[in-house]
């Protein structure tokens, strides 16, 4: 996290497209520009209309893209996901007032690009997204990471753990994704957190996968995770709680020690969300999706994600994306709330 010391070496008008920052003393560096100033649509398209820029440096979350989606096994597109989200981000105001937390007022956030992948390799991909992730965990910022199919979390969890050590894992997906092999292959996207467990990154005992739901190839799939040691609330049992019983179950589960958060969009239904890989029919509506985020409110999480967006497949005015833009916003007011406002 950067320091109040940092911040004044604050340099208001950093970049002529993101106009200027009111240049106050507790300013954060980075945030984005003034909407009275310049028109919140105005200007290159990164996450929240913040500046892009190439080094962690005074910056609290950085947000990346990882436009990668070739270990999909339905409908691809996901590799155009974090230009959709980013797209859709430009309408975020720096006031989340259901959590009384003024975002961009409290955290630098800046967009520090897409990382770089290799189309068509999965595997070699993921050792791509760990190996330039984990400078930027390492120098204190955390992420926020756009997908991308779900298995860019496997290299998001190597670059975490290799500075974290293991990770307890807080899930909202309509799928587990413990599945093994998939057409001979190991690493796609429903293999994400079972090749995680078997490299040591999570501790399962400290996860929570909530929101699964739809059909499975056979009665013994539904217990897969919990064979393995993850807690599951299925979406029927998740639709059932409140938000509020929903975070004291997180809570009780996850303890203390190092956290990541991941949310695949596919947790949603496909009438909110239809923009994605794998869609499942009766999922949470957005608004209940935004409920059970901010119910998180108090844990500090050591990075997060927000996948499986495919813009090809989403409808007239962008839903999935709208929804993406609006989750990510949830989770930097909780980075904000976990934190308190010491910068
Ligand atoms: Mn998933
Ligand atoms: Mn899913």
């Amino acid at each position: 996290m950067s320091t109040r010391a940092g911040r004044r070496l604050a340099r208001p008008g950093h970049s002529r497209w993101y106009g200027r920052r009111v240049p106050t003393e507790d300013a954060p560096r980075y945030g984005p520009p003034d909407a009275l100033r310049s028109p919140r649509y105005a200007g290159v398209k990164t996450f929240a209309r913040c500046p892009l820029v190439e080094s962690p440096e005074d910056v609290d979350v950085a947000v990346l893209g990882i436009p990668f989606d070739t270990a999909t096994t339905n409908r691809p597109g996901a590799r155009f996901g974090p230009e959709a989200i980013r797209s859709a981000s430009i309408v975020l105001r720096p006031y989340n007032p259901v959590q009384d937390a003024l975002v961009f007022g409290e955290l630098s956030v800046a967009d520090l690009g897409d990382l770089s992948v290799t189309p068509g390799n999965a595997e070699k991909t993921v050792g791509q997204i760990a190996e330039q992730l984990e400078p930027i965990v390492r120098s204190g910022a955390r992420t926020l990471c756009l997908g991308g199919d779900h298995l860019v979390v496997l290299g998001e969890l190597r670059a975490y753990a290799a500075v974290h050590g293991p990770l307890g894992l807080v899930l909202l997906d309509a799928h587990a994704d413990v599945w093994d092999v998939y057409v001979g292959e190991r690493y796609y996207h429903g293999s994400p957190f079972r090749r995680a467990l078997e490299e040591g990154l999570l501790d399962p005992s400290r996860s929570l996968l909530a929101g699964m739901r739809g059909s499975l190839y056979g009665p013994g799939d539904a217990a897969m995770p919990t064979d393995l040691g993850f807690e599951v609330i299925t979406c029927e049992e998740l639709v059932a709680l409140t938000p509020e019983a929903y975070g004291a179950r997180v809570r009780a589960r996850v303890g203390d020690g190092p956290l990541f958060l991941s949310f695949d969009i596919d947790v949603l239904d496909p009438a909110f969300a239809p923009g994605t890989g794998t869609p499942e029919a009766g999922g949470l509506q957005t608004r209940e999706a935004l409920g059970f985020v901010r119910a998180l409110r108090g844990l500090a999480f050591s990075g997060y994600d927000v996948v499986e967006v495919s813009p090809p497949y989403d409808g007239p005015g962008q839903p999935t994306a709208v929804a993406a833009a609006n989750i990510a916003f949830e989770l930097l007011t909780l980075d904000v709330l976990a934190r308190g406002d010491s910068g």
